[in-house]
């Protein structure tokens, strides 16, 4: 594997790895190091809380949670510039993409721990924010165009909302 192609920061949701130069697409740029955990102590690690776990087949896990492992600081995008791919039983992640200095290198973690760990409304990746504040502004305009329609109503709204009122502290007196 080449030299480090990469430093870790802040990120919007933590720490995160940044390319620190230019990086090719398919280039291999670390692997995904921890103990070897079999399916009872995968399944135990995982009851406990660990969401450092990588399963690399029906037998192994790999525990990730060492803070020598630097792939455990890859966060997750659903628009990712980087994979993951398991090769003799080891993990490693490759750029999908020619990636630029100072971007931050993500791969997805997949359904499972988006919607499990993450939330499928919680994610930060930019695609996820992107959406949700394309989506806010849509509901704005949304809620604008049906407030200029009741404007129109205005008036029969009032005083049907007056009649109301008085009838209910009317009720209220008795
Ligand atoms: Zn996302």
């Amino acid at each position: 594997m080449p030299a480090r192609h990469f430093r870790l920061g802040r990120s919007r949701t933590g720490l995160g790895v940044f390319a620190t130069r230019p990086i090719r697409k398919r280039t291999r740029i670390a692997e995904y190091k921890g103990r070897r955990l079999n399916v009872d102590q995968a399944l135990k690690a995982e009851n406990r809380g660990n969401r450092y776990l990588y399963e690399v087949n029906s037998k192994w896990t790999i525990d990730g949670t060492g803070h020598n492992n630097i792939a455990r600081y890859f966060n997750h995008s659903c628009n990712p510039n980087a994979d993951t791919f398991i090769k003799q039983g080891r993990i490693f992640i490759r750029t999908l993409r020619n990636i630029k200095p100072g971007q931050e290198i993500v791969y997805d973690y997949g359904r499972d721990y988006l919607k499990n760990v993450i939330g499928l409304s919680n994610c930060q990746c930019s695609r996820c924010r992107k959406r949700r504040a394309k989506r806010a502004v849509e509901l704005r305009e949304k809620r604008k165009r049906k407030a200029a329609r009741l404007a129109g109503k205005k008036k029969t709204l009032r005083k049907k909302s007056r009649k109301t009122v008085r009838k209910k502290s009317g009720k209220r007196a008795r």
